[in-house]
């Protein structure tokens, strides 16, 4: 069988009943309603938490509006049931081919109290899904954990999180000291790992005193490769940005409505020109400027991605061989090809027609994800 998405599926379908096998009956029922066995992911990944909380309390942080708290603790739910969480969601799909996981959204993967559970999550998604796989992160790592951190996933995209220098001190004060993060970025380089400097949120005023001499550490770091992120503002942040009459002054002009604030839980500033800006200076230092974290991750795995309005993306990589035959036997393996009526496909999109029939999402998902482009159905 070489057919790409039936192996997938009949992958995921081996890894089910082996993750199964090693957990009790209670396991499994929290598995069932954890929320990372029903969360669709976005097109850039799902997003897998391995900690609940963060203690780092960045001024800018979102996470504190969205209910999580700022201790720090290991996920409730052991690293194998975890992973079989991940393996319940039905837009879920394993192997390098299938869905983006990104550690490290909503909490500190690699913080002394979450690291070794991290190790271990990273240690099965690497050797048992195979999915690419990356995490961000403000931590200090020492290097042993990045020895071991380079032979469980020697591919992982880690991306090191520095938006300020000087102004890290008032923003971020409680978070590891911006020279140790630099340090930690080289340790990782060192051991060959794909690392990326994370330059999200920038800060109006503060990031861009502070961009230069980012820029330059990172390049003594070893590292040339940055993502440039957008401030995303609540009313509680922007009350934060007061004391700092500079930036707040220049965050005000940068929302587009601010009475939608009284509403809507979070607005992402207007930061077009400065990413813009910033993408130029970093690339004339030799930068490779990556439109999103999905990007840099996918790089570090050598594939190229069409599937969104930001692609394509690494296109120096071949995009995955996909030909209409594929289509045909997926929807005979799913019983559909009654509905089938044909494909188009290039490199950048699939349109799939099928009669009196709608393709259940996570089947269009599952094209998606691993044919890498862009996926319209239409009805006859
Ligand atoms: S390190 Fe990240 S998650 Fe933690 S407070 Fe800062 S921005 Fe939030
Ligand atoms: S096209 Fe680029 S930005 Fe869009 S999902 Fe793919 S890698 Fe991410």
């Amino acid at each position: 069988m070489t057919n790409i998405f039936i192996k997938v599926l009949e992958r995921k379908r081996e890894l089910l009943e082996e993750f199964h096998s090693l957990l009790s009956d209670d396991e499994i029922l929290y598995a069932r309603r954890d929320s990372h066995a029903f969360r669709r992911p976005r097109p850039c990944g799902l997003t897998v938490h391995t900690g609940v909380g963060c203690p780092y309390k960045c001024t800018y942080c979102y996470i504190y509006d969205m209910g999580f708290p700022d201790k720090i603790s290991k996920y409730p739910l052991k690293p194998e049931a975890l992973i079989y969480a991940i393996l319940l969601n039905r837009y879920f799909y394993p192997t390098k081919y299938g869905t983006l996981i990104a550690l490290g959204s909503v909490t500190e993967p690699f913080h002394p109290v979450t690291k070794e559970y991290t190790l271990e999550c990273i240690k099965l998604i690497s050797s048992k899904l195979g999915n690419p796989l990356q995490a961000s992160t403000k931590a200090l790592l020492d290097e042993d954990y990045v020895r071991m951190l380079a032979s469980y996933a020697p591919y992982i995209s880690i991306l090191i999180s520095i938006p300020l220098y000087k102004w890290s001190r008032i923003l971020e004060p409680y978070a590891p000291k911006v020279e140790l993060r630099f340090e930690t970025m080289k340790l990782l380089s060192d051991y060959g790992i794909h690392v990326t400097l994370f330059f999200r949120p920038i800060i109006p005023h503060a990031s861009e005193d502070d961009l230069e001499i980012i820029l330059d550490k990172s390049i003594e770091a070893g590292v040339r490769r940055v993502i440039f992120g957008t401030l995303r503002i609540s009313k509680n942040i922007l009350h934060k940005f007061r004391e700092y009459k500079e930036i707040y002054n220049l965050i005000i002009k940068r929302i587009k409505d601010l009475s939608r604030l009284d509403s809507i839980r979070f607005i992402d500033i207007y930061i077009r020109d400065l990413k813009d800006r910033f993408s130029g200076i970093a690339r004339s230092k030799g930068f490779k400027v990556y439109p999103s974290a999905c990007s840099a991750n996918l790089d570090a795995y050598h594939q190229s991605c069409a599937l969104c309005k930001f692609g394509p993306c690494n296109t120096n990589y071949k995009p995955i061989d996909i030909d209409e035959g594929d289509i045909v036997e997926l929807m005979e393996y799913l019983e559909l090809d009654s509905y089938y009526v044909n494909a188009i496909i290039s490199n950048s999109k699939i349109k799939i027609i099928m009669k009196q029939y709608k393709l259940p999402n996570e089947i269009r998902d599952l094209i998606t994800i691993i044919s890498k482009r862009m996926v319209e159905v239409k009805r006859l």
